[in-house]
């Protein structure tokens, strides 16, 4: 990206400001805040009590019903409207939500993100064009979406200082600055999981798994430093080698690593479990087989090249399974 485009693509929020006080007649945006001139729909909502902020920093919620009525701006009806296409474009990902309601509420909360940013509609359109697109965005946005949300100031209760009476000076121009990040960091969120795909990933020591021999494991970019999980050590002469008192240090493949910790100690039995494991061929009464002969991939000479496959290393492998299998 150059410098220009960069520039560009940043994004800027529009200048906060206190809330102000409504003209006759009009009423706040439910959503933005903004004041609406001739609202086309009056929406009443109730609010069950009013936070009052004392100097000492203590807050309580003091009961009172009040009823607030609001409306949608155009803008923000022009994006429950792209929402609604959204929910119903959708069924697979949206049907599993439950009610209608409760989906394109979400959607559009996920969509306010976008909004608020001021991400041009063309980007915006860009990020939810397929099923998986929107799930990504409902796993990351609707929250700070929600949250955004001017009538979020006044349900259940009014906070601390809010007038019902009074709009935002803007458009989302009643944001805090805690607000504003919390829209940042979900946008961020969605950018780095839409980012994520399947990628090899090999061990910190780029040598292989110290069991099956296995080079690189396929996995999400994200999850890069934990798939090949701590650093082991393995003895020689547990594992059909010789000689070599001191332990060999190096990873396990996720595979081999979940048996190795349902074992214990890196020996005979976690090899034959992972040999077994990647054969298909565990018995089902689980009962310990012995197979000889096998080693792991740790003891072979120095300079063998890791695995394309798991144990790639050892021949006869059918013929281990029906070992295991019959014995
Ligand atoms: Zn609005
Ligand atoms: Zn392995």
């Amino acid at each position: 990206m150059s410098t220009i485009e960069a520039k560009k693509g940043r994004i800027r929020l529009p200048r906060r400001g206190r809330s102000t006080e409504l003209a006759e007649g009009a009423l706040a945006c439910r959503d933005c805040g903004a004041a609406v001139r001739r609202p086309a729909t009056v929406e009443k909502l109730h609010s069950y009590g009013r936070v009052r902020a004392f100097p000492n920093g203590a807050r309580i919620v003091e009961d009172a019903q009040t009823e607030i009525r609001m409306t949608r701006c155009d803008a923000c009806s022009a994006r429950l409207a792209r929402a609604e296409a959204i929910t119903d474009e959708h069924p697979k990902v949206t049907k599993p939500l439950g009610s209608r309601s409760y989906a394109l509420a979400l959607v559009d909360a996920a969509l306010t993100v976008f909004d608020a940013l001021g991400l041009k509609p063309a980007r915006a359109a860009t990020l939810c064009r397929t099923d998986n697109d929107l799930r990504q965005m409902l796993d990351t946005l609707p929250a700070a979406g929600g949250r955004a949300w001017w009538v979020a100031k006044f349900l259940p209760v009014i906070e601390a200082g809010m007038d019902p009476k009074s709009c935002a000076p803007t458009r989302w121009g009643h944001l805090s600055p805690e607000l504003e990040q919390n829209l940042r960091d979900s946008y961020a969120a969605l950018l780095r999981v839409r980012m994520d795909k399947p990628m090899v990933i090999y061990p910190p020591d780029g040598r292989a798994c110290l069991i099956c021999g296995l080079g690189g494991v396929t996995g999400l970019r994200s999850h890069a430093e934990e798939i090949w999980g701590v650093e082991r050590q393995v003895v020689a002469a547990t594992v059909g080698g010789r000689g070599r008192p001191d332990p060999i240090k190096g990873y396990l493949c996720p595979d081999c690593s979940a048996i190795a910790d349902e074992v214990g100690a890196l020996g005979p039995t976690v090899m034959e479990r992972s040999i077994a494991d990647f054969l298909g061929a565990r018995r089902s009464d689980q009962r310990f087989v012995e197979i000889d002969g096998i080693r792991a991939w740790a003891v072979l000479p120095k300079g063998t090249p890791p695995n394309k496959t798991r144990w790639a290393h050892e021949p006869n492998l059918e013929e281990l399974a029906k070992d295991i299998l019959t014995a």
